[in-house]
């Protein structure tokens, strides 16, 4: 069994703020689980907002801090303590004094296990692997050879090596989702999973990024075939099925980024949900061309949502029929040449994640506008009050499946989750 922890940079800092400022020995934190062939993830912390059986019942993830010369302890350092009568299912995470590394171990009835890897979710996406060294931020800038010049503008191999290892699940595959598509895998991420069952039809075929042959397949086939030729360093996975169907959400869950370029709001809330309950970041893009004639105005709506922020509380999504135009629906026809732009300040801003420079949500609207115009606008990406994903799911992990897989769970979720955007 392969051992995960993931949990977020903003739980670790407040942990480390109990610890060090009111002087807790440690700090316990209720973590959601997600259990995929061979591998047990714990995601912390759960919210407080979650039903409180899940609570009680939820593993406990430790927080505390040893001194830097205890920084390469493995597992092993656990079982030379007498654990007694302590709850079981509990994951020990040692900070030390820089806040960056960790031991680990997680403890069950039997034994204590070693941990393969903890993963934060803020600025960076550092990977940890307990009892080693934590991986330089940075690195070194090669002078030549493949992705160098790439490597040298995110600011060095360390930050080319986490985007590398990055695992993306794109929920929705037409003009925008392949535009998203092709920028990660030149950017070299690890793994994709595209996910649309809707089939290339003529009036998208010139919209896609796909060959122009495809009409008629799959779109996330049909795109899967252009990565391949294009990006064959990226595994690409194709599931022609809807984003509520199990193995999409599977594939969410199993992401480090979940992106959403849908045309429509019901597949974003389901990413939404899994996104907030497994601790992911998640990217989402709307593009929208709206008017007639010369009086045509498009623009583009780019979030990427943090853990405690999500599509329901920053920018909110359109579940029921409203009078205001939106970028995220389509109305005059759709551009390639804005779901590019939308797709590169999306992919952007995941380089920039990724390198450390953004670790907070970031809602950036572009206007093209009637003249030639053109403006990109920060919007206040601050939740809109109690939210029903943020709150109620987030970190709770596996325990969503009911809420996504059931129609009825489905329906209570997206009238919780209707909101004005
Ligand atoms: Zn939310």
């Amino acid at each position: 069994m392969r051992i995960l922890l993931t949990i977020t940079r903003a739980a670790i800092d407040a942990a480390l703020e109990r610890i060090r400022g009111h002087g807790d020995p440690f700090v316990e934190l209720p973590a959601g689980v997600r259990t995929d062939d061979g591998v047990l993830e714990l995601l912390c912390p759960m919210t407080s907002g979650a039903p409180s059986h899940w609570l009680r019942a939820a593993p406990r993830v430790r927080v505390f801090e040893l001194p830097a010369g205890l920084r390469r302890i493995s597992h092993h350092y656990w079982a030379s303590f007498d654990r007694g009568r302590q709850p079981l299912h509990r994951l020990d995470l040692a900070l030390f004094p820089d806040g960056r590394g960790c031991s680990a171990a997680w403890l069950d009835e039997a034994d204590v296990h070693r941990v393969a890897e903890v993963r934060v979710v803020g600025a960076g996406l550092e990977r940890w692997q307990p009892g080693d060294e934590p991986p330089e931020l940075f690195g070194e800038v090669p002078d030549d050879g493949a992705f160098s010049r790439r490597i040298g503008a995110l600011g060095g191999e360390a930050v080319f090596a986490r985007q590398r290892a990055l695992s993306v699940a794109i929920v929705g595959v037409g003009g925008l989702g392949t535009a998203i598509g092709s920028l990660l895998a030149a950017a070299g991420v690890a793994r994709i999973a595209l996910i649309d069952h809707d089939l290339v039809e003529p009036h998208n075929v010139e919209r896609m990024q796909v060959f122009a042959d495809s009409t008629g397949a799959s779109k996330p086939v049909a795109h899967a075939e252009l990565l391949r030729r294009t990006a064959p360093w990226t595994e690409v996975v194709s599931l022609a099925v809807p984003a509520e169907h199990p193995r999409a959400i599977a594939a969410c869950a199993a992401a480090d980024l979940i992106v959403t370029a849908p045309d429509r709001d019901g597949p974003r809330l389901v990413a939404a949900a899994v996104a907030a309950a497994f601790l992911r970041p998640h990217l989402d893009l709307g593009t929208g061309v709206h008017g007639d004639g010369t009086d045509i105005e498009a623009g583009a709506d780019i979030r990427l949502l943090l853990p405690g922020h999500c599509a329901v509380c920053v920018g909110g999504l359109e579940l029921a029929a409203r009078e205001q135009p939106s970028w995220r629906r389509e109305r005059a026809g759709s551009l390639r040449s804005l779901n590019t732009l939308a797709a590169a300040i999306g992919c952007r801003l995941v380089e920039q994640l990724v390198a450390g420079a953004v670790g907070e949500s970031r809602w950036l609207r572009l206007r093209s506008g009637r003249h030639g115009e053109l403006e990109t606008i920060p919007l206040a990406a601050t939740p809109d009050g109690d939210c029903p994903l943020c709150g109620g799911l987030g970190g709770v992990g596996m325990r969503v499946l009911r809420a996504v897989e059931e129609p009825a769970g489905l329906v209570a979720l997206s009238r919780r989750g209707a909101r004005p955007a």
